[in-house]
This record gives structure tokens, C-alpha cells and sequence, in this order.
């Protein structure tokens, strides 16, 4: 059911970027989110235009439900926490402790340099006033996404955020209840019954309930990870989390059965969900195929998971030696990498591009999509060599305070007319002279 792909005894030309690894040899979704933005235009265009009427509109066309409002009332939030099955509300009460532990120490502190005496700049953090955060609802509803976005825009010192996820035909045309238990233990009142590239057109332009927020964030499918590209600019994004990725470094010490367990674990999100596995044992290559036969048979999404493991996506890739599994795995650039090998730590040390890393036999992806206290909203196809998962600072902004006296800047005057005058931009050094009488000062 899952491919192979050898590597083995491929040419890897020195001092090439990402160890001359060919990454069209390598496994990946064919997700054309170019494709997808002429499909979202329109929705996003007609949400901007008609609100909540288009939004009412495309929850009946994609979601299957009739609603008549979007906004859904507190006392559905409220009432959502006080029917929360105990277990769950521990659980998640749990995860929101842990993630708080993590994500408060991102926090930033003002910090400011003294160029030159009298002369200093401050970098000043200052949060986004109002964000939007998405929360998926298609395939799986996900409670646990309600605490890795809110936690770090909390944490941030985020004033105004507004959650917004399907609404589902079994509960009335609302968000699932265990979101809006989610939402309610985590102090958010304002709610949103929307999906989709709708939702993010809502968040972006705003409608009659629904005031514009500044930045969007927040995992979700091919349509929100297009809407989130199409209005970028007018609002801020994260980075694009589109369906789950999982990449596994292992070695002839990992356990075939676990490995399995948790490229099946993530392939169980979205058919779309890619699973690979990189070894040089090509012994647990052929015992977890093996035990992916077994388990598959055995997981109750068992035609979604099938169809993702089977898909180009997803792959076993055979290398030498740990060296080549490495630059294999930068190559991929997965959202998690687990990493089962002899010396774990050591090797994980050496990874440059994932979203997360997971070290050793004691830490599945699993653990972090809950409760590890990490986040799980994660850079996926390819972005995390160049972006990384949401974290406090995604909602934060560093803003310069240039603050000099007279004195250091009849220092430096010379300096900024004769750059200004380089620049053939003389009105620059112009409005230096113009505080000294109109010439450059006598630096000291
Ligand atoms: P979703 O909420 O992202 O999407 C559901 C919405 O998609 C629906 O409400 C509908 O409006 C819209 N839609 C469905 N079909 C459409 C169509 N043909 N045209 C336009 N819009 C359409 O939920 P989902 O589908 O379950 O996807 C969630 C995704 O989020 C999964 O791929 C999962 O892997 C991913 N995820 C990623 C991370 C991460 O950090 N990268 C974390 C959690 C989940």
C-alpha cells in the first residue's frame, strides 16, 4: 500500500543545498493551492460583497446545513462547557496548562540599544490589536487546535480574537461542542459557525457581525490555505499549515511497531496527509510494511488512512547510511519529524528544516498534537525550511523607537548626507543640515 523509494548509492555531489538531494525524487502531495485561489476568488469576493448572506450561502453548499445567523450566541458556548464530558475538560484543561508553560516563555521583552551616547534605539513588542484564529471542522474536528491558536495569541497580549470553525449539521449548524467548550475554558466569547475560504474572507473584509481582524491563523485544508495566500496583504497569515505531514528518521533500533503506529497516527487527518518513513535498514523498512498491514486493518478511518498512505505523498525512502537519511529528511522539510535512531538527541542536533522535532522512542507526533506543550500549527509542503509553527511571536510585532539628541546627531550628520548624496536623494541630507543652520557640523 505505501511506496518505495531507493536512494541508495544516488550521486550526492558535495556542498550542494540540502546534501545534493534531488527533492523530486522525494515524496509530496501534488496540492495545487495555485489552482485552488481561482476557486476561492470568487467565495472570497462574494463574501466580501455580500457578508453574511454568502456566508449562510456556502454553509449550506459545502457544510450541508441551513443556518440563519453565524455568530453563534455565548450561551451556546457557555452551555457547550457545562455539557463537557469531565474526562475531556481535564484533558484539555491539561493540554491548555502545558501549552501555556511553553508559549509563556516566548514572550518578548522591550529591549534597547545605546548606539552612541545620547543616541539609543528600543524595540518595542507590541501585539496585533485583533486577530482572527481558524479553527478546522471538515474531516475531524479539532479542539486541541482552539488551544494552540489562542494559548500563544493570549500569551502575546492579543486584546480583541475571534474564532471561526464549520458549522455541523449534527449539532444544529454549530461549531462541534467540544470546540466551543474548548473556546469557553479559554475565556473567547466571540464565535463563528464558518469554514472554509469563507471564514477567512469573513475574518479578512469583516461583515455585518463580524468586525475585520488584522491576522488570520490557523491549520485547515486546501481552501483555507488558498484564501489565506489570496488575502494576504490585506491581512496578515501565518504560515501555511495545510494537511499534516510526517516524516520518521529511523534506524535498525527503532520499533517497527511504533513506527507504524504513528505514520498511520497522522495519515488518520486528511487523505491528503502524507507519512515517510527514511531508514537504511531496509529489515524495519519491510517489518513496518508489514505492521501498517496489520494496523490499518485495524484503525477505524481505515479508507482515509489507506488512500493517504497509498497516495504520492507518502512514501518509504531507503538511504545508505543516517548521513544521507539526514540531508534527506532537510530535503523534505517535514511539518514533524520523529527521529528513531541510535542516539537520538545527537542526531536531531543535526537537523536544520522541520516544523517540529520529535526525539526518540518516547516522543510521538501524537504526544505534540495534544499535549507536549509544543505547538501543533506547524509549516507543512515544504515551508518549514524557511518558516516556523505559531508561537507567541507569530502575533507580535517589533517596532523601532529611534530616539538621538542633538549632540549624537550632529555626530553622524556627515555620514547620512554623504550616503543621501551617493543615493542621488539630497532632500535626505537636507533635512539634517536644516537643524544646524544649514550645514553639515564639525564632528568631534
Ligand atoms: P477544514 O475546516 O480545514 O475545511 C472544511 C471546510 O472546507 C468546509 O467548511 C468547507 O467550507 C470547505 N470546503 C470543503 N469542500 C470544499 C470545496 N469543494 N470547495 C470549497 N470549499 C470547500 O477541515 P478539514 O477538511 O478537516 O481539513 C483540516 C486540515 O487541517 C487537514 O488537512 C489537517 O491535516 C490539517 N491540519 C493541519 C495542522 C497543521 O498544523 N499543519 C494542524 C491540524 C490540522
Amino acid at each position: 500500500m505505501i511506496s518505495r523509494i531507493d536512494l541508495r548509492g544516488a550521486a550526492r555531489p558535495e556542498g550542494s543545498p540540502d546534501g545534493g538531494i534531488d527533492r523530486d525524487l522525494l515524496p509530496r502531495a501534488e496540492l495545487d493551492v495555485e489552482a485552488a485561489l481561482e476557486k476561492v476568488r470568487p467565495i472570497c469576493e462574494d463574501v466580501h460583497h455580500r457578508g453574511t448572506a454568502a456566508l449562510i450561502d456556502y454553509a449550506r453548499r459545502f457544510d450541508g446545513v441551513e443556518i440563519d445567523r453565524v455568530r453563534v450566541p455565548v450561551e451556546a458556548i457557555t452551555g457547550a462547557l457545562e455539557r463537557l464530558d469531565p474526562k475531556v475538560r481535564a484533558a484539555l484543561e491539561e493540554s491548555i496548562r502545558r501549552a501555556r508553560l511553553v508559549h509563556r516563555e516566548q514572550r518578548r521583552t522591550d529591549k534597547t540599544v545605546t548606539v552612541v551616547p545620547g543616541g539609543t534605539v528600543t524595540e518595542r513588542w507590541v501585539p496585533v490589536d485583533r486577530v482572527g484564529l481558524y479553527v478546522p471542522g471538515g474531516n475531524a474536528v479539532y479542539p486541541s487546535s482552539v488551544v494552540m491558536n489562542v494559548v500563544p495569541a493570549q500569551e502575546a497580549g492579543v486584546g480583541s480574537l475571534a474564532v471561526s470553525s464549520p458549522p455541523q449539521k449534527e449539532h444544529g449548524g454549530l461549531p462541534h461542542p467540544t470546540i466551543l467548550a474548548a473556546c469557553a475554558l479559554l475565556g473567547v466569547d466571540e464565535v463563528y459557525a464558518a469554514g472554509g475560504a469563507q471564514a477567512v474572507a469573513m475574518f479578512a473584509y469583516g461583515t455585518e457581525e463580524c468586525r475585520p481582524v488584522q491576522l488570520v491563523t490557523g491549520p485547515g485544508n486546501i481552501w483555507v490555505a488558498a484564501a489565506k495566500r489570496l488575502l494576504k496583504g490585506r491581512i496578515g497569515i501565518d504560515a501555511e499549515a495545510g494537511p499534516t505531514e510526517i516524516a520518521v528518521l529511523a534506524d535498525h533500533t527503532a520499533d517497527p511497531a511504533h513506527v507504524a503506529a504513528d505514520l498511520i497516527s497522522q495519515a488518520e487527518h486528511d487523505t491528503l496527509a502524507a507519512a515517510v518513513l527514511v531508514t537504511p535498514s531496509v529489515e524495519l523498512a519491510e517489518a513496518v510494511e508489514a505492521e501498517l498491514k496489520t494496523q490499518v486493518a485495524a484503525t477505524r478511518h481505515q479508507q482515509r488512512i489507506t488512500e493517504a498512505l497509498a497516495g504520492r505523498q507518502s512514501g518509504i525512502v531507503l538511504v545508505d547510511d543516517l548521513d544521507q537519511g539526514l540531508a534527506v529528511v532537510d530535503a523534505y522539510a517535514a511539518e514533524h519529524l520523529e527521529i528513531q535512531t541510535e542516539n537520538a538527541a545527537a542526531v536531531a542536533a543535526r537537523v536544520r528544516n522541520a516544523g517540529a522535532i520529535f526525539v526518540g522512542p518516547h516522543a510521538p507526533v501524537s504526544l505534540g498534537d495534544y499535549c507536549a506543550g509544543s505547538n501543533h500549527v506547524l509549516p507543512t509542503g515544504g515551508c518549514a525550511c524557511h518558516s516556523s509553527g505559531l508561537s507567541v511571536q507569530s502575533f507580535l510585532r517589533g517596532i523601532h523607537v529611534v530616539d538621538y539628541s542633538r549632540d549624537a546627531l550632529a555626530e553622524v550628520t556627515h555620514h547620512v548626507v554623504t550616503l543621501a548624496e551617493a543615493e542621488d536623494l539630497p532632500a535626505h541630507g537636507a533635512a539634517l543640515k536644516a537643524r544646524f543652520g544649514g550645514k553639515v557640523p564639525q564632528s568631534k
